[in-house]
């Protein structure tokens, strides 16, 4: 089978790439704009003779012969996503459209990794799939969680009126060690943060909170659910929500530190709470995330400590 991954050459596309090539013998094809990927994460795959790699925008059609869509392609850190909102709405609406116009001329199966930021500021918690969401459709953000909500409401009409096989991930918080350095969401900045000695940065006074998923666990689910009946959407996330006070506590600890902490402004339309409910994907998929945030967070901070020792020494 072809399998085209859209955004491969990102955090979480990358991974992807990188078990599907080592788990199966399906050709594998990598679509980005390196708007926030890079040709490193990709060392291991450039190397497969099943592995193709296209330099392509997927707000832009293109015609390709292939069996399974996975369409990541979008910028996910919130900093990043908002240099440049028109861009991220185009990708999230005319690219979903696109991947969904090319599933349905192949009679692909696509999967599209939507987000747990379609519940706004939740009003509930644990969230779960039915709960429509708290989204301000005018603010800084809405460029991100209304373009997904838009793109999942292209999937199902798709779905309905051209009977295209999609199926919907909602993901939560992932993280792990090809998060990038300078890619500003909360883990990595706290990494780099702890290796270079700095002070934490803490938006707000840190009593918000998020659950954060280890990308080995995510991988898993997003490839059961790629395998099943299932349509979705389906939250992919670890329940053990925590504070970001508590995060910078467990990091400095992690990393045998002791550290200042600075605050700084809360960004506008920061959510207070997030905590998926993963009933669905453990009755459906009978996937639940295995790696705790202590043995994750302990692993990457290490993996990207030796990655800064070796820079430095080179
Ligand atoms: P990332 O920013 O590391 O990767 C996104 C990739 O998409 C990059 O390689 C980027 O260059 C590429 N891209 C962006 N716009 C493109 C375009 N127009 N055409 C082609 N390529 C384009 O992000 P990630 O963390 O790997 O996230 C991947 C997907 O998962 C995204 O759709 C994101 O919304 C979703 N998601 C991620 C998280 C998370 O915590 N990482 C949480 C929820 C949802
Ligand atoms: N955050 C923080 N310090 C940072 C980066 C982020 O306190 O250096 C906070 C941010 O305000 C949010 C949480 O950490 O409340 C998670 O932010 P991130 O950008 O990782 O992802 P989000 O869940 O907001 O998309």
């Amino acid at each position: 089978m072809n399998h085209l991954i859209t955004g491969g050459a990102g955090f979480i596309g990358s991974e992807l790439i990188d078990y599907l090539l080592e788990n199966s013998n399906n050709h594998v094809i990598c679509m980005d704009n390196f708007q926030s990927g890079s040709k490193s994460n990709l060392s291991n795959a450039i190397t497969s003779p099943r592995f193709d790699l296209i330099r392509h925008d997927v707000c832009e059609p293109i015609r390709l012969e292939v069996d399974r869509i996975w369409h990541l392609a979008c910028v996910a850190s919130p900093n990043r996503y908002q240099i440049n909102p028109i861009a991220t709405t185009k990708t999230n609406v005319l690219g979903t459209m696109n991947m969904l116009g090319l599933a349905k001329r192949c009679g692909a199966r696509m999967l599209f990794t939507s987000t747990s930021e379609v519940y706004g500021d939740p009003e509930i918690s644990p969230q779960s799939e039915s709960y429509l969401g708290n989204v301000n459709n005018i603010g800084v953000r809405s460029c991100y969680d209304e373009g997904k909500r838009l793109a999942e409401s292209l999937c199902f009409d798709y779905l309905r009126v051209h009977n295209v096989d999609v199926k919907i991930a909602r993901i939560f918080n992932t993280y792990g060690p090809r998060l990038r350095t300078d890619d500003g969401r909360v883990i990595s900045n706290f990494i780099n943060q702890s290796i270079n000695g700095k002070p934490l940065t803490i938006y707000g006074d840190g009593s918000q909170t998020r659950s954060f998923c280890y990308i080995d666990d995510l991988i898993q689910g997003l490839n059961l659910l790629m395998n099943s009946n299932s349509v979705g959407p389906i939250n992919l996330g670890n329940p053990e929500e925590v504070s970001i006070n508590y995060l910078a506590e467990l990091v400095c600890e992690l990393s045998n530190k002791t550290l200042q902490v600075v605050h700084k402004e809360l960004p506008n339309d920061d959510p207070h709470r997030r905590c998926p409910d993963i009933s669905r994907a453990i009755e459906e998929l009978h996937w639940s995330p295995k790696v705790s945030l202590r043995d994750g967070l302990s692993f990457t901070i290490r993996s990207l400590r030796s990655c800064s020792e070796a820079l430095m020494i080179d």
